[in-house]
């Protein structure tokens, strides 16, 4: 037996993880109704036609699973939950709004439809956001591990629609036999559980699907993959981070002395930068882990230990204070250094120039209620911030 993702870690329920047919088209509805404040939703709702604004309940724990949506509160009266976008769902529900998209449009379409029709009106951004939530959730961990995709020899994986169904449905429910196994419904069969992680597939072009067959890509499926697997630092890493700090702080304050606290010249001028650099960066990982703060991507070799005050208006103790940087990915870095973006020195909530059109902030990742972590937000780095929004506004007036 595999090794699946442990549910409890995702905060959700079997349930979640293989609910019944939810198309994409009305999970897209949907998103715009929660968006509106207006679905609701209630376990067990097998009706699909929003009496009292409550929602197919197979759909809703589908996208629960893939944290699109989420529950709000109980209102009392018809046993249903108010559900509420997550940070990704608010960013496809912004999205749509910005294109003028209403609810109730796509409900019918297969995804061949759905796809034309997203590409006509030029929405089709829409699958960069749906990968991300996809990508980071159970299911599709989950999925990865089935399919062991990594050990085909081929470029393809081909298998029979129906065995496939069935097989993974019945390797879920034994393997999450002894947790809490919430089905939701008396009916239980591969054939009606899983179609709706096929077609999230189809959707994102993980697969086609011909006459009983389903063609997994595997290039697609595994393309990212890397970024995890070398996303931990070893506590041995850590130590090395920690013993190479404690040198540093006292070469920075013997260069300080020799030369004088504003070292620039003689540290821009040495190899000493680059050292001063890496610790720097070491620093900003053990602060708060070795991930992108913005979009959380983890490759080492994409990650930039970005200056908020820049570098060369820096001194030297100032170039090594993890206070005055921020862990950012090659593309947030660059935003970050030409100002298109910054965070605001009170709350550390974005705020992004309008030199950026909304083409370039969905690719770029960029939703408009990010905030930096409270954590970062120490009194130091609030001033290096402050010293960023005066310079990012005097840039965007
Ligand atoms: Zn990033």
């Amino acid at each position: 037996m595999k090794k699946y993702v442990d549910l409890k870690k995702y905060n959700i329920e079997f349930k979640n993880l293989l609910s019944g047919p939810a198309q994409i088209g009305r999970m897209i509805n949907y998103i715009i109704y929660t968006g509106e404040g207006k679905l609701l939703h209630k376990p067990g709702n097998r009706t699909i036609k929003l009496e009292n604004n409550i929602g197919s309940a197979w759909t809703i724990e589908f996208m629960i699973g893939l944290n699109l949506v989420k529950l709000r509160s109980l209102t009392l009266k018809s046993e249903s939950y108010v559900l509420e976008l997550t940070e990704i769902g608010k960013e496809i529900y912004d999205l749509l709004q910005d294109k003028g998209c209403i609810a109730d449009i796509y409900e019918g379409n297969s995804v061949k439809e759905l796809k034309d029709d997203l590409k006509r009106n030029k929405i089709d951004e829409i699958y960069i956001l749906f990968e991300k939530a996809f990508r980071k959730s159970a299911v599709f961990k989950n999925l990865i591990i089935y399919l062991d995709i990594e050990n085909c020899s081929q470029d393809n994986m081909t298998v029979s629609k129906s065995e496939f169904n069935d097989n993974f449905f019945a390797e879920m429910l034994q393997f999450y036999e002894n947790q809490q196994l919430n089905l939701a419904s008396r009916t239980s069969t591969g054939g009606n559980r899983v179609p709706s992680l096929v077609q999230m597939c189809e959707f994102l072009d993980y697969c086609t699907v011909t006459k009983g067959r389903i063609i997994f890509k595997k290039d697609k499926l595994l393309n990212e993959k890397k970024d995890d697997t070398s996303a931990v630092v070893s506590q041995n890493e850590l130590i090395e981070m920690i013993k190479k700090e404690d040198m540093l702080n006292k070469r920075i304050q013997k260069l300080a002395e020799e030369f004088g606290e504003d070292g620039n010249t003689i540290v821009t001028s040495t190899a000493r930068l680059s050292q001063v650099q890496s610790a720097f960066k070491d620093r900003l990982i053990k602060e708060n882990g070795q991930s992108c703060v913005i979009c959380g991507i983890k490759n080492r070799e994409m990650l930039i230990a970005s200056h908020i005050k820049q570098s060369s208006l820096s001194n030297i103790f100032e170039k090594a204070d993890n206070n005055n940087g921020l862990l950012l990915c090659a593309n947030h870095d660059k935003l970050f250094d030409r100002f298109l973006i910054t965070f605001n020195d009170k709350d550390g909530s974005i705020i992004i120039s309008n030199n950026l059109d909304i083409d370039d902030k969905v690719i770029c990742g960029l939703n408009s209620n990010f905030k930096l972590p409270s954590t970062l937000l120490t009194p130091q780095r609030r001033n290096f911030l402050k010293w960023h929004n005066d310079e990012f506004f005097k840039k965007n007036k």
